[in-house]
C-alpha cells in the first residue's frame, strides 16, 4: 500500500512541513476526513479536513478525545520531538 493513497498533500499549519503520505499506528488504515495525523517535522497534532488534507486540530478537541486517544497521541509527538531535536526534516 502507497503511503500516500486517499491523501490531499498540504502544509503543517504550525511548520510548513509538506505532508503527503501518512502511515496508522495500528494496522494499515488509511485516512479518513476527521481522523488525527501528526506532523512528522514538529509533532504538530493535526486533523484532516473534509478533503483528507492536513489542518491544525479545532480547538478544544483534543478535550473531546478519550483518555486512550488523547495519550497515543502524546507519546507519537514525544517520539517525534526527541527524535529529530532542534533541527527540522526537509521539505519536497
Ligand atoms: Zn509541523
Amino acid at each position: 500500500m502507497d503511503e500516500r493513497d486517499g491523501i490531499k498533500p498540504g502544509k503543517c499549519p504550525e511548520c510548513g512541513y509538506r505532508m503527503d503520505a501518512a502511515t496508522a499506528t495500528r494496522g494499515n488504515a488509511r485516512p479518513r476526513p476527521g481522523d488525527l495525523t501528526l506532523c512528522l517535522s514538529c509533532g504538530a497534532i493535526l486533523e484532516f479536513d473534509q478533503d483528507v488534507a492536513p489542518v491544525a486540530m479545532p480547538a478544544g478537541r483534543m478535550a473531546d478525545l478519550d483518555d486512550d486517544t488523547r495519550h497515543e497521541l502524546r507519546r507519537v509527538q514525544l517520539l517525534i520531538r526527541t527524535a529529530i531535536p532542534g533541527k527540522r526534516l526537509l521539505t519536497r
